[in-house]
């Protein structure tokens, strides 16, 4: 059995503080939430590493949002439609297509600036989409993005920002969630913090795998914790892979945004060919899903682990200008992008799946609300399209706002001082090596639950993640003993709904289930504690 909490506990003999609104995470879903409450509310905002550290401030290519002159909402709702595979919410697509560009004209009230040609936006192109659309900073869209948000979310007085605390488990209470346990590593410390509602915003898991472009923030403790305090989670299957990771020995890989493609840059195979314009209509900018399907084969055929990207037919110039960081990371690795061709591969990029929210940001577990990477709110179907989840946070967290008053009221801070609860389970001491256990479920992940997954290889991967599961019972006062227990419930959830779903679809491919099967799997699943349906 999982024990609910990590650790054992009584909260009348931990430090406890109390607020209105607990936020956790500082990427663009949980600055946006903690500036939108400024004023209204008294705010703490936990994060786990430094504020800015978030998988936010390494978005590269922009953010999509119908401005354009011959784009729409409704141009922007059908392509995020089509790359959803049938597995949209066409309402909460209608949502982020519509309040998209309203939350952009927020953003550029609070100073974030992005390129323009005159007075115009400048606008790119990324697979999936129809026409530009997205908005851009250079090449380093989320870094411009996050440090607006950081300067003016410092600035709000009812705002309270904690650095390097680790939120371990969320509290609940008669069916209601007040607060969260917290961990100060500095402090070796424990302590409750009280709130009458929360907002995760804990972003998404791609450190379970092996090759990610996701920084060692992102390792799904939202996903587990939340799951632990047994809210819904929603079609943890689809972990969305970017085609295009710089092919080195390293963990994150850096990302070459698909805005280089969107640019004109071209996929070759280990001969040179390109191969993507037999394979789809828009060639290297076809949907990501086609895109890294594709690589897979040519590189199987090719018996290599890597393809090219050659952008060697855009002028210098234009390559020095639009894409001063990949340029000069390039260069770092040896590669001059105007005249070498570039090896990439895929990797683990996105979280799709995560805890169930209506178009509001509520979970299935009252008081608690997500937004951004860690929600599953219904955009993105069965495969994201570009850029869209930038977006995603700026619209949703937005929305809980309209709705937080009503939960708000519904409990003093009396009665959440009220509440006495302890939690003992049998705890094994710590005895396990945490780095060996990381690389293992990263290479079991990448190996039998990535690109491409079967019966047999995701049995594997449930049997290893099995073999780990004496882990969660062991007693630790360490962050990296938590993330280590996080990432083996995220990991069996992702394998365990991929087991179940037999047929592909969106970003999920099965081998033995090659066909989409919209009779039988157009329908999302739902994992609760002990408790697993398709709906
Ligand atoms: C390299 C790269 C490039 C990308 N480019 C784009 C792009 O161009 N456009 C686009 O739309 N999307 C892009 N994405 C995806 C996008 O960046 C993310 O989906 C989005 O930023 C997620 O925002 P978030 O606020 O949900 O999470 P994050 O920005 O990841 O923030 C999560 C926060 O939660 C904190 N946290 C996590 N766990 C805990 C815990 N236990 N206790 C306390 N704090 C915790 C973290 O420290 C962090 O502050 C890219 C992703 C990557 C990796």
């Amino acid at each position: 059995m999982t024990p609910r909490y990590l650790v054992n506990f009584d909260s009348d003999k931990l430090e406890k503080s109390i607020c209105d609104l607990l936020v956790i995470g500082s990427g663009i879903a949980g600055l946006t939430a903690a500036l939108q409450a400024c004023g209204k509310y008294r705010t703490l905002l936990l994060t786990k590493s430094e504020v800015k550290e978030s998988t936010t401030w390494y978005a590269q290519g922009g953010v999509a949002t119908a401005v354009g002159e011959h784009d729409s909402p409704q141009l922007h709702f059908e392509d995020t439609i089509l790359a959803g595979d049938g597995l949209c919410d066409p309402q909460a697509v209608k949502i982020l297509v519509t309040e998209g560009p309203g939350r952009i004209t927020d953003l550029i009230h609070l100073g974030a600036e992005f390129d323009r040609l005159g007075e115009e936006m400048r606008l790119t192109r990324e697979g999936g989409h129809s026409l530009p659309r997205i908005l851009h900073a250079g090449d380093a869209t989320g870094s411009a993005i996050e440090s607006t948000l950081v300067r003016v979310a410092k600035l709000c007085s009812g705002l309270q920002i904690k650095e390097h605390v680790f939120v371990v488990d969320l509290l609940d209470f008669d069916g209601r969630c007040i607060g969260a346990i917290i961990f100060e590593p500095s402090l070796g410390r424990f302590s409750i913090c009280l709130a009458k509602a929360v907002i995760l915003a804990t972003g998404g898991a791609g450190q379970i795998y092996s090759v990610t472009t996701n920084p060692p923030i992102s390792t799904g403790d939202g996903v587990a914790m939340a799951y632990r305090a047994g809210a819904e989670m929603m079609d943890m299957e689809f972990v969305q892979f970017h085609p295009t990771a710089l092919d080195e020995a390293q963990n994150p890989r850096f990302l070459i945004t698909e805005a280089l493609r969107g640019e004109g840059a071209y996929l070759r195979d280990c001969k040179g060919n390109r191969f993507m314009a037999q394979v789809h209509p828009e060639a290297e900018l076809a949907p990501r899903n086609v895109v890294v399907r594709e690589m897979v084969k040519v590189m199987h055929d090719c018996k290599t682990d890597r393809v090219y990207l050659d952008a060697t037919h855009i002028p210098l110039l234009k390559l020095k200008e639009r894409f001063p960081t990949i340029w000069k990371r390039c260069q770092e690795s040896g590669y001059d992008l105007s005249t070498d061709l570039i090896p990439v591969s895929p990797a683990a990029h996105f979280m799709i799946g995560g805890v169930k929210t209506d178009i509001y940001g509520r979970t299935s577990l009252s008081g608690l609300y997500a937004s951004g990477e860690v929600a599953a709110n219904g955009v993105h179907g069965a495969n994201r399209l570009a850029s869209n989840s930038l977006l995603e946070g700026l619209v949703f967290s937005k929305r809980i706002m309209d709705i937080l008053e009503e939960k708000a009221n519904e409990i003093s801070q009396e009665d959440l001082l009220g509440i006495r609860m302890t939690y003992t389970y049998p705890r094994r001491p710590k005895d396990v090596k945490i780095e060996e256990c990381r690389n293992l479920i990263q290479k079991t992940m990448m190996e039998d639950a990535g690109v491409t997954r079967s019966v047999v290889s995701l049995k594997r991967a449930l049997k290893v993640m099995d073999s780990l599961k004496d882990i969660l019972n062991m007693e630790f006062s360490l962050v990296e003993g938590f993330e280590l227990q996080n990432m083996i419930m995220v990991a069996e959830l992702i394998c365990r709904s991929a087991l179940m779903r037999e047929e592909s679809r969106g970003v999920h491919f099965r081998e033995d289930f090659p066909q989409k099967d919209d009779a039988g799997w157009k329908k999302h699943i739902i994992l609760k504690i002990n408790h697993c349906h398709p709906r």
